[in-house]
């Protein structure tokens, strides 16, 4: 139990998830004027509170200011924007064409439908935009929801927890709090869908528990997204934007580089031109820097040091430098890595280490990139289209960030979600609210005109038939 968040008691949590069920059956969530009005209510509660959402971001992992309202505050305004704007449009019956013949004269449309009551599955390093997102997604398509905030960011669980009841329908949804107790009580219920952002080894407790009742999963996880360097590639270009797609939120983002891939007589100009721009960012000391996160606790400390001390291979070019009590890992970089390093390149790495791998031809970098998992992205920086290309034919991952990093998932007409291993659907905008839809099909036939459609029944003919 932790001091800020009060954890929800067991017997609270049935009653809501009862509760929830409940409200859906009367169907208040249908209606697309009730809808409207807990998403401007949703929108309400993040911007009249965003100083508090500041507070509590930087009281849980030291987030700048600069990266909370990019990473949290904004996509999740933008979000409850989109559908205020598009609601109507995206709830509308979708009309479609027959193709059978005897179909002709029938009305045929897929109705837009609310899933029912649904499980969110909230994540600490994105507390608001990895919980309202999807949230929001869920009360744009109709359903009822309970929505489990991550114990792991304490102080913005408690803020939302706060903020919650004074401005969404409380028997709509429902807030649950607490760790892994709580989050298994939670698993027992049924629901109508569970939609969860974490890790993929908690993503398969969560399938196993959702298979029980048959109820669908939209899981969000993580893995190893790699960048491949190309020799054409601007080194002082590329190394800002890895450094970014490493170094925002301390690399606590489920799609921050994992390793880089780097051509063999680069390596060392890489590491230079990436010093450069780590000390362009932060300083000479980053600890004392205001725009460089802090690792969300000591447990994450320990993790992320533990893999840096007991690597198997490369050097430190820089960084290495760590403080427990402050929750504090330098900007790290380590050339010369093997891929068979199994502690470096083993799980994800989650924190603000970059393994750097020498390669001599990209069929290599390639080869090095399909030997592990599908991970949820995957970066490349070259000006050469026909090298993109190759690599786009020749891998697979979740999406992929061509000569940049983290924008796409920024960018939410685009899906976001992984494959295999980094997850299983995606969302934002347009594709969550197919993820808390169910496309019900309706084919409406006529009375009359039967004689039309008699060819169907018994006794049959042999002559082949127009159906
Ligand atoms: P995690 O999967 O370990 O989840 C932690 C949450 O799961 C906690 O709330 C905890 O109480 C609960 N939990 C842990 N063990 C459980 C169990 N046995 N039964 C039920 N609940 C349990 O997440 P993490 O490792 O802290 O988060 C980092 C991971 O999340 C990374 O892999 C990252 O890539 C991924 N991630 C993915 C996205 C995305 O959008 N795809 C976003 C953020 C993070």
């Amino acid at each position: 139990m932790s001091s800020v968040l009060t954890y929800t008691p067991y017997d609270s949590i049935e009653d809501s998830v009862h509760l929830v069920h409940r409200v859906f059956e009367t169907g208040k969530t249908r209606s697309l004027k009730f809808r409207k009005q807990q998403l401007q209510r949703l929108y309400d509660l993040v911007k009249d509170n965003e100083e508090r959402f500041y507070e509590a971001l930087a009281k849980d992992m030291n987030k700048p200011r600069t990266e909370a309202l990019s990473g949290d505050i904004a996509p999740s305004l933008e979000e409850c924007l989109y559908f205020l704007d598009n609601l109507d449009k995206l709830a509308k019956d979708e009309k479609v064409k027959p193709r059978l013949n005897m179909n002709a004269m029938d009305d045929l449309v897929i109705r837009k439908e609310p899933l029912g009551t649904v499980l969110i599955l909230g994540c600490w390093n994105y507390p608001v935009q990895l919980s309202l997102v999807p949230f929001a997604g869920a009360i744009a398509a109709g359903n009822t929801a309970i929505l489990k905030l991550s114990e792991v960011s304490p102080n913005t669980a408690a803020l939302i927890t706060e903020l919650f009841p004074k401005y969404l329908d409380s028997h709509c949804y429902r807030i649950v709090n607490g760790a892994v107790e709580e989050t298994t009580a939670l698993l027992k219920y049924k629901f109508d869908h569970i939609f969860y952002t974490g890790s993929p080894q908690v993503g398969k407790i969560v399938m196993k528990a959702a298979a029980e009742h048959l109820t669908g999963v939209t899981l969000e996880l993580g893995g190893k997204s790699p960048a491949i360097v190309l020799p054409d590639a601007d080194l002082s270009v590329v190394a800002n934007r890895i450094g970014f797609g490493k170094f925002y939120n301390c690399g606590q983002i489920c799609i921050a580089v994992d390793y880089v891939l780097v051509p063999e007589d680069k390596m060392d100009a890489f590491a230079e031109a990436f010093r450069k721009t780590v000390t362009k960012w932060f300083g000479e000391d980053p600890k004392k820097s205001p725009h460089y996160a802090r690792m969300v606790s000591q447990r994450h400390v320990d993790r992320v040091v533990g893999m840096l001390q007991n690597r198997q291979s490369g050097a430190i070019a820089f960084g290495g430098e760590f403080d427990r009590d402050e929750r504090y890992i330098a900007p790290t970089l380590v050339t010369d890595v093997k891929f068979k390093d199994q502690v470096l390149m083993g799980d994800e790495i989650f924190g603000p280490i970059l393994p750097v791998i020498p390669y001599s031809n990209l069929d290599d970098a390639i080869h090095m990139v399909n030997q592990n998992l599908p991970p949820l992205v995957l970066y490349a920086f070259t000006g050469k289209k026909k090298l993109a290309q190759k690599i786009l034919d020749n891998t697979q991952s979740g999406g992929v960030c061509i000569n940049d990093c983290l924008m796409h998932q920024a960018e939410y007409s685009l899906p976001f979600g992984g494959i295999g291993n980094s997850g299983i659907g995606n969302y934002h905008g347009e594709r969550s609210y197919r993820t808390f839809t169910h496309e019900r099909s309706v084919m409406a036939k006529k009375l009359n005109m039967e004689s039309l459609i008699a060819v169907r029944y018994p006794p049959y003919s042999d002559k082949r038939n127009n159906m």
